[in-house]
């Protein structure tokens, strides 16, 4: 059997955060100051609502806890999720906890984390990701309203990273044929979006990827990148090299295509401050991502990786 869940309702394109028929009574949670989301509010004409703008990036457990509490015994018909991953994963796990339904607006592109069963949430100080068919939102909404005014840097990554994940999920051993097909057009799209300098479909590439890997995984290129991100490498950046190179070796058919998308993105080399024993030690246990690659991965086959990102410049 293959399965494929995705939020009941998508909405998307040009005006669709505006022509959205929203419930009143709902409790917008975003991470932005007034502003900003004001403007955004106005835009997609959400009435009788309240807002809660207290959500930090890398959202607690005990800060999700802390928003039920404060709106127990209130009438709320919807969370709507406004502004980057964190306002929508606080919106996901607020909405497990409560059953009230949950619409997610994204306002950054990449992750396509309107469109998962994914949620990252801290427990004690350590980013969790959490798996959950609770998680899904009732309705996702991508606009591209919201992508003017991102600076080019964080649009860079998020493109790199929705081509990883589409790329990476297609090839993934929990791909199916349908997720397959949401990864292949996803990748179309993103690949037209950045080749030819059309921004303004890297939106709809995004969700399309979200669908795709949301409902297989990525893989080696995702399990490399970690001991970057450790190091603060962003997430986007340093899948340029580690994907590049994991396409190259499970011979991937978007090996060529990726490295050309990154190429075209200008990406920097990557450096890494720690050895490659000791960051194979960290990639080693990554069981979700290595476990779901094509084809085996041995330690030394990881070392053999970092070693050709960190020395010979795999985008060259
Ligand atoms: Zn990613």
């Amino acid at each position: 059997m293959w399965k494929v869940m995705m939020p009941r309702k998508i909405a998307y394109g040009e005006n669709a955060a505006r022509e959205f028929d929203y419930p009143t009574d709902s409790l917008v949670i975003t991470t932005t100051t007034p502003d900003i989301y004001e403007k955004w509010l106005e835009y997609t004409g959400i009435k009788e609502y309240e807002v809660y703008n207290k959500v930090t990036p890398d959202p607690s457990i005990e800060s999700v806890e802390a928003i039920k509490k404060n709106y127990e015994g209130k009438k709320i018909s919807a969370y709507i999720g406004l502004g980057g991953g964190s306002s929508m994963d606080v919106c996901k796990y607020l909405g497990k906890l409560t059953g009230v339904p949950k619409i997610l607006i994204p306002t950054t592109f990449g992750t396509g984390a309107e469109m998962t069963t994914y949620a990252v949430i801290s427990f004690e100080h350590k980013k969790k990701l959490l798996q959950d068919e609770a998680f899904l939102a009732d309705a996702a909404i991508v606009d591209p309203y919201f992508l003017p005014g991102t600076p080019y840097n964080i649009m860079r990554n998020s493109a790199c990273d929705a081509a990883a994940q589409a790329s990476e999920g297609y090839d993934s051993k929990l791909a199916n044929p349908l997720t397959k097909l949401f990864c292949k057009e996803a990748f179309d799209v993103l690949e037209d979006a950045i080749i030819n300098d059309k921004p303004q479909l890297l939106p709809y590439g995004a969700m399309l990827s979200g669908i795709g890997f949301g409902n297989s995984s990525t893989t080696l290129g995702h399990a490399l990148s970690y001991v970057f991100s450790n190091e603060g490498v962003p997430h986007g950046y340093s899948l340029s090299a580690c994907t590049t190179v994991a396409h190259k070796f499970n011979k991937s058919t978007y090996y060529e295509r990726f490295k050309n998308i990154c190429k075209k993105l200008n990406f920097e080399p990557l450096t890494l401050k720690q050895g490659f024993e000791e960051a194979a030690d960290v990639i080693m246990p990554d069981r979700g991502h290595l476990d779901n690659n094509p084809i085996p991965v041995s330690r030394e086959d990881i070392v053999q990786c970092l070693d050709e990102i960190i020395n010979k410049n795999p985008l060259s």
